[in-house]
């Protein structure tokens, strides 16, 4: 989640900027008050957002989709690779695509997609994804085994589907 980073230092007046995270960096007064801050960050809202949106549609630019997916690839293949060897899991190939919500899926082929926007989850959100397409080799639902396939690699999946869901937006 983003952050608000108050930094206190001699000046007379606030400044407010917004970091490549999306994180708040407040310059403040050392002896202004905390409230005093909150309402200037409060009065600013629109104007954070607005510098939010821009940040991520720079680390999205349309022109490097290529690179990305590069990158990607690097990051995500190994690691399913990795995951598979250690668990048994036997697939017929990966494929980094560009979906927009879709952040991986699993074929009745056996095919493994992951979307290219994975490489910008946190490490352990990204674990998850490929477990759970992993597990979809085995049970091509969400029944209960699935989940207890899930569970039983990665014990504390529920964290990160609820990052996912909190956080996906900012990314997709
Ligand atoms: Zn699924």
């Amino acid at each position: 989640m983003n952050e608000i980073k108050i930094i206190r230092q001699n000046r007379k007046t606030l400044s407010l900027k917004v970091d490549k995270e999306g994180n708040i960096i407040v310059k403040a007064p050392r002896y202004v008050f905390k409230k005093t801050i909150d309402n200037f960050i409060e009065k600013n809202t629109s104007w954070i957002e607005k510098q939010r949106e821009k940040k991520q549609n720079s680390i999205l630019d349309p022109s490097k989709i290529s690179e990305y997916k590069k990158e990607a690839k690097q990051i995500i293949i190994p690691r399913v690779q990795e995951f598979a060897q250690k668990y048994g899991f036997t697939y017929n190939s990966i494929k980094i695509t560009s979906a927009m919500t879709r952040w991986g899926s699993c074929t009745s082929k056996k095919n493994l997609n992951f979307t290219y926007r994975l490489a910008l989850a946190p490490e352990r959100v990204r674990d998850y994804v490929i477990v759970h397409e992993l597990c979809h080799l085995r049970q091509m639902n969400h029944s209960k085994k699935f989940w207890s396939e899930v569970a039983s690699i990665m014990p504390d999946y529920k964290d990160q589907e609820k990052w996912l869901k909190e956080n996906w937006a900012t990314i997709s």
